[in-house]
């Protein structure tokens, strides 16, 4: 159910359950059930992309087949980004890079070798701030446009996709990504790189959590990614997995 039709649902129930505290006498309680319903349902839709609650995205490959696609945030990082480029390279792997616009000046090189390399460019915000949901649609379009002028300055060609800073989503993101014309992309796999301790247990999450059609979300920011990446290609490879972009 998305944010519309959870809106018609409130729009009905809330009426209804207010007839019955005033007509038929039901505790005064019984009017929280449906606001409880729809906040509850609110903030499931903000904080899971994949619920599609206010905006519509990619959240996996839509294919039975044995394909993923591995997807790296927050970079440009000038030491872990190119790291995994080249451990892309030596598998000669495709993978799409979200990136933050602020990252990008004194990185442009590096930007440039992953256009060369074959992989993909997404926006990420240009601040990536932890406020940014908060922020108007005018605002978060104008982040989005800047980033894009500086994507596309360098690759040369128009940066189509974009992934909602921590995958939170609202109406004011829903209608700023609608305005962009750029694709939203979510994903599948959370690997929580971000957060993981120790190498062993990422891998072991990532191997245990991989499936048909799987976006993987990882982090170019962090070196743990670096260290669990080979492996985890390897792994892959030997379940018979293939690695694809989001265009292909
Ligand atoms: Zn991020």
């Amino acid at each position: 159910m998305n944010f519309r039709s959870q809106l018609i649902l409130f729009a009905i129930s809330f009426p209804t359950a207010a007839l019955f505290v005033l007509a038929f006498g039901m505790p005064w309680w019984f009017l929280l059930l449906p606001i409880g319903f729809l906040l509850f349902h609110l903030v499931m839709g903000a904080i899971y992309i994949q619920r599609n609650f206010f905006i519509v995205s990619q959240n996996s490959l839509n294919t039975p087949e044995k394909k993923i696609c591995l997807t790296f945030d927050d970079g440009i990082h000038p030491s872990w980004t190119p790291k995994v480029l080249d451990i892309l390279l030596q598998f000669h792997i495709p993978a799409v890079f979200f990136i933050i616009g602020k990252n990008i000046p004194g990185n442009e090189l590096i930007l440039e070798r992953m256009v060369n390399e074959g992989h993909e460019v997404g926006n990420h915000s240009h601040d990536h701030s932890f406020w940014f949901d908060l922020k108007s649609s005018a605002a978060m379009g104008v982040e989005m446009r800047d980033t894009n002028q500086k994507i596309e300055a360098i690759i040369g060609r128009p940066c189509t996709l974009f992934r909602p800073p921590y995958g939170v989503t609202n109406p004011n993101l829903a209608k700023a990504v609608h305005q962009s014309g750029m694709r939203s992309i979510g994903w599948s796999l959370r690997s929580m790189d971000t957060v993981a301790k120790d190498a062993g247990s990422l891998l072991q999450k990532l191997k245990s959590e991989t499936k048909p059609g799987a976006i993987v979300l990882l982090h170019d920011r962090c070196q743990i990614t670096t260290e669990v990446l080979t492996d985890y290609i390897e792994h892959c490879l030997s379940e018979g997995y293939t690695f694809v972009s989001l265009t292909e």
